[in-house]
């Protein structure tokens, strides 16, 4: 039989606020243990917590990015549930007035993932085992998160990933999160079923928790239909449960049954009034959100004549598109711009294994080869290899060529004189191409470059040549 796969993704984003979403400790990644907290976010008794106008505010603003509707009058709820990260013994987060609803993100060929929802709640604290005894750190406790919880419309694990992707550039455009998986501010949890093709009725799922990589997402997703398929074939059938994803042994193994809204004893949160959400807020983020990925490839198809693929390929990633859009601006080349970075530059990311993101060259030093080489006043080869010093060692292109004398030499009167001694030295050449020999050129442009250093554009030096054997 054939089985259609069914995926939903929760994704935890980490908000760029500088503060905690219930007081005003600090957020800053790698600060030593336990230095970022208060009475508030380890939730001793007779605290009360302070909404951060920045969260709600940033959840307007991934709402609207998101296509979503926007909640006017939202609440916090408590789920509650013991462990020991969780010093309150309850976690601050929304459950039935979620602050943004009903959105979408397009992927490629026109699908739409549907948002369910998103929501507004406090991140817990990170527990570290050490052989026998576990230590705690309380400072991620109350970091604000936002929780993007699509409708299961994902059918496959590239549809997973690319969705993970784009939520992640949007976020990124947006100045919500930096989204960096390695440090944990982004996570997902993927849930997974598997129904025979044609049914209209969805398998049981499972989910899988805290994935941070998006080959770690893609990897779930096919293992787990993989493994429920199976189980289905033999006349067996898949348990709702949560399980844990180990993707160095590419293997999910169960952790527990699956929790319910029920169990968390989910009430209104007593201490934080309802929020109302103004027209006049969401007015002004809307009028500040940024040009959003999707837009952003029409503009470059259309305006700026690049190809679908040069686009999309561009957008892949935030830092492609800040590098082209200041090149195209320096060289009002975009196919120029475009070709450099999905040609030079993508061929070291690659070999060097370097991610986008970690490129640490001066930016504008693209730019500067480009122009240099359609001024002519480089060789290509030059602009290659120049290119290759930028990358590796960030030279400064017009300060390098300066010092190591690679500028052609496009002072017309040294390569006249350089011509005039090649066509005198050579008649029999000079005779040949008269006779009709287009051949016979070649060696008189090799000559004159050769006696040039190399330094002059092939090019000019044709033309030199053409019209002094004319005037002959
Ligand atoms: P819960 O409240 O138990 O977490 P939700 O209805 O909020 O359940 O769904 C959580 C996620 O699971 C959503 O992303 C949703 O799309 C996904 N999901 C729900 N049912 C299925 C299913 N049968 N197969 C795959 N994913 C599913
Ligand atoms: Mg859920
Ligand atoms: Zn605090």
């Amino acid at each position: 039989m054939n089985y259609k796969t069914v995926c939903g993704l929760e994704i935890h984003t980490e908000l760029l606020t500088e503060t905690k979403i219930f007081c005003s400790c600090k957020t800053d990644f790698g600060a030593p243990p336990n230095t970022q907290c208060c009475e508030v976010c380890t939730g001793l008794p007779g605290t009360l917590p302070h909404v951060n106008k920045r969260v709600v505010e940033f959840a307007v603003r991934c709402g609207l990015a998101l296509n979503c509707k926007i909640t006017r009058i939202t609440k916090f709820d408590r789920k509650n549930y013991f462990y020991p990260d969780l010093p309150k013994a309850y976690q601050i987060s929304q459950l039935y007035l979620p602050i943004c609803t009903d959105g979408y993100v397009e992927i490629s060929g026109g699908k739409r993932i549907r948002i369910k929802e998103l929501h507004m709640e406090e991140d817990a604290g990170k527990l570290f085992h050490d052989g026998k005894r576990t230590l705690i750190d309380y400072n991620r406790c109350g970091v604000p998160l936002l929780e993007i919880v699509t409708e299961p419309d994902i059918n496959s694990a590239d549809e997973a990933a690319e969705f993970a992707r784009q939520l992640r550039d949007i976020l990124r455009f947006c100045g919500i999160s930096d989204c960096k998986m390695q440090e944990g501010s982004l996570r997902a949890d993927v849930n997974v079923s598997v129904m025979p093709e044609g049914a209209d009725k969805l398998g049981t799922r499972t989910e899988m928790k805290n994935i941070n990589s998006f080959s770690a997402i893609q990897n779930a997703v096919n293992a787990e239909a993989k493994r429920q398929r199976e189980l289905l074939e033999s006349g067996q059938s898949v348990a709702l449960e949560t399980r844990r994803w180990d993707d160095r042994e590419n293997t999910s193994y169960p952790m527990r049954k699956k929790e319910e809204a029920q169990h968390y004893k989910y009430f209104p949160e007593p201490d934080i009034p309802p929020i109302e959400i103004s027209d006049e807020l969401i007015e002004s983020i809307k009028n500040t959100l940024p040009e959003l990925p999707s837009a952003k490839k029409a503009r470059y198809t259309g305006e700026l004549g690049l190809s679908e693929y040069d686009a999309d390929v561009i957008c892949t990633d935030m830092a492609y598109i800040e590098l082209f859009e200041l090149t195209t601006s320096i060289t009002s080349s975009p196919k120029d711009s475009a070709n450099w970075i999905m040609g030079e530059l993508m061929h070291h990311l690659s070999v060097t294994g370097t991610l986008p993101e970690e490129m640490s060259f001066r930016k504008e030093s693209l730019a500067e080869i480009i122009n240099l080489l359609s001024d002519n006043r480089i060789t290509r080869e030059t602009a290659k290899s120049l290119f290759e010093k930028v990358f590796f060692d960030n030279v400064i292109p017009e300060e390098y060529i300066k010092e190591n004398d690679l500028f052609l030499q496009n002072n017309s009167k040294e390569i006249a004189s350089a011509v005039r001694e090649v066509l005198e030295a050579n008649p029999k050449a000079v005779g040949e191409y008269l006779d009709g020999k287009e051949k016979a050129i070649g060696f008189l442009i090799g000559q004159s470059m050769k006696k040039l250093g190399g330094k002059a554009s092939p090019n000019e030096v044709t033309k030199t040549i053409k019209e002094m054997i004319k005037d002959n």
